[in-house]
């Protein structure tokens, strides 16, 4: 072995390479093998460069590619064998000046173990420090302000590491080497703790905090990617004044758990959820409600049976729950529509009247960050918002040249930008409806394609010309003379989808959603789509009905019941008369009538969304929905367990595919009317939507022979109807593929949007 001849070699790695102890993790691989050389981080990832005998080599170089570091994802990894350069020792070099490529940078990640078993040792000199990180952890994303990843490039700048920090820093055998966020009492970011006057309140200001949470107090906390709003959940009157204050009356908050054991006492735990509650993505997991939930307020999640649950991801989590109480509120700091409070100053102004002190620290958030929020199905992820933890992460997408900006919708907007065979979703936006959620978009953007070096071949957006994010992409498009692609809502909601599952043929793409653009001008919704990546056909559809008011009608969704009411019955005259409509004040009822007959401002729709709308007003129980799908919501809850689907009410599906739910109308009715149940007139309706459209499918695969079914859409976030609707396909002989990594609402529009621009291009 000893004789064996010394070679050189070049070692490449790409991917999430930078800044999750990368080179260290090299080091101690080669210190193993006793090879020499050097590694550096390069604007591509990283690079080896490296002494031995050929056999030692390559084995390091698939150990390194086979194991990576927890937190790494190598995309691409290259070898290449020359002569020997001579080396004596094994270095870490510093990195480089930026040039022409990139390197993905990775999301903020949770407390690692070994930091917090430093944070709450009291021997440790981080006792109690909440900024405590390592190469394992902390933050990334909501911190690099441009790459390489190197702590001058990052908020972290500002402290100076003191010479115990810095000694971890530059030990390579050391867990926090390299580690760019790394801090400690005396160099480190700090805490205060100011009253919502602005005065600086005294004493340790964690203990401060959780005293003032304790006693039912609105403490805004400073966190990861923006500002949490805090509240005892056990504390009725508390969370009541903070639903005042926020004028949240009724979206479900968000509540953080001290540990695990804690989680479980509010919440039914199985090992899929423990699995995702305890990743290093740490985020909030949609869980069924247990019996000793009861002692939380009503008012934290008063419309359904689920708790969004999430647990502590930084040291200052860990501590505040350790000192206050074990379960706290954490939502997300915004006031109604605009994006969420990052800013110090931001929050100062526009909190000062929710919360009652201010808990903040002075490492500068350099771009915002949501908590994201996932459910699961049977066992399947599926995701609500893909947000902290997982973006910027690459999703890969297969091979193609082009550079792509995808602009995403108008709601719960993600944008997107493809490059290299991966995209890379943005963090949540939110609702573009006001500047200043708008300026996010705008800013998130160019900050995308400055981190990413991202020169675009083409821009992709949705077919609706009012959406702002439309507006912008055809603004940016005419500036840089750049091809732009229009893609329909539904369409791109199905090629998400494909995109996720690597599927290339056509498929039956099933969108049930809320609203979305039609080529033809109606606003679609619920639609059965033959699609490929590239191009898509409607093979059927829910019968349009107007929209009263156009909008109008999402706010006030007694309008939708009574649209489906005259469709159903021909007129407003022969509408039997019935609590729903005895409810209407009758100049209203009429300005409605004469506004449907005359069909002036009133678009036609086919959606899903408004459908569910419309039931959940004629049964009473959603007329006025203070948050998105409300309605759709109340009357989930309403059908409980619903383990096997009853039998449907009676629909039509015509010769033109189109599903007529007129017949349904008249049976909820009559059950009204019969006084039935609000919970069997629901289970009924959720059969009716999954009977419905399994039969379409049917149809459309007998015409085609397509057997593949692609779900997506807002309504898919109903577990009952994806959970049936899934189970009637596959009874049936269909193989059903879902969204995995980016939601079925439209926030994974993005993706799909991209995905369709990329297949045109090629
Ligand atoms: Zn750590
Ligand atoms: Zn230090
Ligand atoms: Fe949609």
């Amino acid at each position: 072995m000893g004789n064996e001849p010394i070679v050189g070699a070049v070692i490449r790695y790409s991917g999430i390479v930078q800044g999750v102890g990368f080179r260290p993790f090299v080091y101690r691989c080669v210190r193993d093998v006793d090879l020499k050389g050097s590694v550096q981080n390069t604007d591509n990832g990283v690079l080896i460069r490296i002494d031995g005998t050929r056999k030692d080599i390559e084995g390091f170089f698939c150990t390194v590619k086979e194991n990576p570091p927890v937190l790494a994802e190598i995309h691409k990894s290259s070898i290449s064998f020359c002569n020997p350069f001579g080396y004596s020792d094994f270095t870490i070099i510093e990195s480089k000046e930026k040039n022409s490529g990139f390197t993905p940078v990775s999301p903020d990640i949770s407390a690692c173990p070994d930091c917090l078993a430093e944070v709450f040792d009291k021997e440790d000199r981080r006792f109690l420090y909440p900024f405590t990180n390592c190469t394992n952890c902390g933050p990334r994303f909501t911190i690099i302000r441009s790459i390489p990843y190197d702590r001058k490039n990052t908020s972290m700048r500002s402290f100076r590491l003191c010479p115990e920090c810095l000694s971890e820093y530059k030990d390579p055998a050391d867990r926090r080497y390299h580690a760019q966020p790394n801090a400690c009492p005396v160099c480190g970011p700090g805490l205060r703790l100011i009253s919502a006057a602005g005065e600086e309140i005294a004493g340790d200001p964690v203990k401060k905090a959780s005293e003032l949470l304790l006693k039912g107090n609105v403490v805004a906390v400073k966190g990861l990617g923006g500002y949490h709003l805090a509240v005892n959940p056990v504390m009725a009157k508390a969370v009541k004044r903070l639903r005042k204050r926020k004028r949240r009356p009724g979206k479900p908050f968000a509540l953080m758990a001290r540990d695990i054991g804690t989680a479980k006492d509010f919440c039914v735990i199985d090992k899929k959820a423990e699995n995702l509650l305890t990743s290093f993505e740490s985020p909030i997991v949609l869980l069924k409600k247990s019996a000793v939930a009861a002692s939380l307020s009503n008012d934290v999640a008063p419309d359904t049976d689920w708790l969004g649950i999430m647990l502590p991801y930084t040291p200052l989590h860990h501590i505040l729950l350790r000192e206050g109480p074990q379960i706290l509120v954490m939502t997300s700091a915004n006031i109604s529509e605009e994006p969420l409070v990052f800013r110090d100053e931001d929050a100062i102004r526009s909190l000062s009247t929710i919360a009652d002190a201010f808990l903040i620290h002075n490492r500068e958030i350099v771009r915002p960050c949501d908590d994201s929020v996932v459910a699961l199905v049977r066992g399947n992820t599926v995701p609500v918002r893909r947000s902290r933890g997982y973006v910027p992460r690459a999703l890969p997408i297969g091979p193609f040249k082009s550079q792509v900006l995808a602009a995403g919708p108008s709601e719960k907007n993600t944008f997107c930008v493809l490059k290299d065979g991966n995209a890379y979703m943005s963090h949540h936006i939110g609702n573009l409806v006001n500047e200043k959620s708008v300026d996010a978009y705008t800013e998130g953007i160019e900050d995308f394609l400055k981190m990413f070096r991202v020169e675009l071949d083409a821009i992709a957006c949705d077919l609706h010309p009012d959406y702002v994010s439309t507006r912008y992409a055809e603004d940016l498009s005419r500036k840089n003379n750049l091809p732009l692609y229009y893609i329909q809502h539904h369409h791109a909601h199905i090629a998400s989808v494909l995109a996720e599952n690597r599927i290339t043929e056509k498929v039956i793409g099933v969108a049930l959603d809320g609203t979305g653009y039609g080529p033809d001008g109606t606003i679609w919704g619920g639609e059965f789509l033959i699609a490929d990546r590239k191009n898509y056909e409607r093979a059927g559809y829910y019968t349009p009905v107007p929209m009263p008011g156009g909008e109008k009608s999402v706010l006030e969704t007694d309008r939708m019941g009574l649209s489906y009411l005259i469709s159903a019955y021909g007129s407003l005259t022969c509408i039997p008369g019935f609590d729903f409509i005895d409810a209407f004040e009758k100049p209203r009822l009429q300005m409605i009538g004469k506004m449907i007959d005359s069909g002036i401002n009133c678009p036609l729709t086919s959606s899903c969304g408004r459908l569910f709308d419309a039931v959940s007003a004629l049964i009473g129980l959603c007329k006025r929905p203070s948050y998105d799908a409300q309605g759709a919501i109340l009357l989930e809850k309403e059908a409980g367990d619903l383990k096997d689907l009853t039998s449907p009410y009676w629909y039509e599906i015509d010769a033109e595919r189109a599903v007529h739910f007129e017949p349904t109308i008249v049976e909820i009715v009559k059950d009204l009317k019969n006084g039935e149940s609000a919970q069997r007139i629901s289970r009924k309706f959720h059969s009716t939507i999954v009977l419905s459209g399994v039969e379409m499918c049917g149809k459309i695969k007998k015409m085609t022979g397509i057997k593949k079914v692609t779900l997506s859409g807002g309504v898919f976030q109903n577990r009952l109807i994806l959970e049936h609707f899934k189970d009637q396909l596959e009874e049936r002989g269909f193989s059903v593929f879902l969204n995995r990594f980016v939601p079925p609402n439209d926030g994974g529009i993005s993706l799909g949007q991209g995905v369709v621009a990329l297949s045109k291009i090629i």
